[in-house]
């Protein structure tokens, strides 16, 4: 007898909100001034989400793409310069460093948690190489005892790409405690939204100032004669946005908490079907913030996997392919490409190359589910992979 498929779960939707939101919005409106020189809101923000990554050097912008494109470009990125970025990445890691007019250079990730590979980053550095950037990968913070190290020795800067990773930890220390810039994005699926928005923290005074300027067309804040002090452009966060992330950000923690107490019951319950790995843990990442629920099928063929995502789809969970080598779109290749081919960029980044093809997630709502939900969840993916056929 062959039971009934199990029915999806009804998981809790995103993005979240209530009357605090509201309230934000409301206030913003009624201030008459909606841009953040004339309004609070986004003042506030500012001060109140560096601090909570122990930072008192803020800025917040439009997108998480703006807000890497400022921070290579605050640290003197541009035309001649190279950064070498994680190949297995969402494509804005490596488009905010060409569209500065310099060269991404990918290099491989660890095979279990999907971070930068810190040897390969270092054999990437070249006299030309400004800056690394590690990808904090669905909120496992990278090596940064190791990357910290290698900037040290190599004099070459890092910029976080901490696009799913906030409120999360290395070692106890918050992202703005790790002693470099640090980018964030507040796009509609991620761990906080307005919709779209970006943040910076900066470690030091002094760059949050360049910072400022350039967000800002390179205009200081008291300036009423338009003197433009440096080039810049308009990547300044509006009042309203700032006022939801404001509601935002008092949410974020006690979700945080869910998903790490959901993640090991799901990823243990994974990791018993046969041929699927889930994301692997750095224990020295002490607080993941889980932008992904991701797993590994390694050796399955790319279709297949994306057969089996469909099928996931189809049996109602939010479940994505994910994201293909950078090197493997053809907008890699428009501009400030390294002189390689996609077979060698391949050949290089064989665990990159191989996640890309095998690997899927979940949608981070999944783990603000109940325990009882998370089990259907994960009855649900066993019965879709083992029902799969042709293993490569
Ligand atoms: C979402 C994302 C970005 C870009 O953020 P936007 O706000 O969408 O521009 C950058 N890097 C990574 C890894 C991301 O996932």
């Amino acid at each position: 007898m062959s039971a009934a498929p199990k029915a999806a779960p009804d998981l809790p939707a995103w993005p979240r909100f209530d009357d605090d939101e509201r309230a934000g919005l409301i206030r913003a409106l009624e201030q008459g001034q909606w841009w953040r020189m004339g309004g609070g809101e986004v003042d506030a923000f500012e001060a109140e989400f560096a601090r909570h990554h122990g930072s008192e050097h803020g800025l917040a912008v439009t997108n998480g793409t703006h807000a890497l494109e400022l921070a290579l470009q605050v640290l003197g990125v541009g035309p001649g310069s190279e950064v070498i970025v994680p190949a297995f990445t969402f494509i804005s890691s490596s488009q905010a460093a060409q569209r500065l007019g310099a060269v991404a250079v990918p290099v491989d990730v660890y095979p279990d948690t999907y971070n930068i590979d810190v040897a390969a980053a270092a054999a990437a550095i070249s006299p030309r190489t400004s800056a690394i950037m590690p990808v904090h990968m669905a909120g496992e913070v990278a090596d940064m005892d190791a990357l910290a190290k290698l900037s040290a020795d190599s004099g070459v800067a890092l910029v976080q790409d901490a696009a799913h990773a906030h409120g999360a930890r290395w070692q106890g220390r918050r992202i703005g405690e790790l002693g470099s810039v640090a980018a964030f994005s507040f796009q509609n699926g991620k761990l906080m939204t307005a919709g779209e928005g970006g943040f910076v923290v900066f470690p030091d005074a002094e760059l949050r100032e360049i910072g400022f300027l350039r967000h800002s067309c390179g205009r200081p804040r008291t300036d009423r004669l338009y003197f433009h002090q440096t080039s810049g452009s308009n990547f300044r966060m509006n009042e309203f946005s700032a006022a939801v992330l404001r509601a935002q950000l008092r949410r974020l923690d006690g979700q945080i908490d869910t998903r790490e107490q959901r993640w090991p019951v799901l990823s243990g319950l994974l990791a018993e079907i046969p041929g699927v790995v889930p994301q692997g843990r750095d224990p020295r990442c002490d607080r993941r913030s889980h932008y992904m629920a991701m797993f590994r099928i390694p050796g399955i063929a790319e279709e297949e996997r994306n057969r089996l995502v469909d099928t996931l789809q189809a049996r109602g969970l939010p479940a994505f392919a994910a994201f293909r080598a950078i090197y493997r779109s053809d907008g890699f290749w428009e501009t400030g490409a390294p002189d390689l081919t996609v077979e060698e960029l391949a050949r290089r980044c064989p665990h990159a190359d191989a996640i890309s093809a095998d690997g899927i997630w979940l949608h981070h709502r999944t783990l603000l589910a109940t325990e009882a939900q998370i089990h259907d969840v994960a009855e649900i993916v066993a019965d879709v992979v083992t029902g799969s056929p042709a293993r490569r």
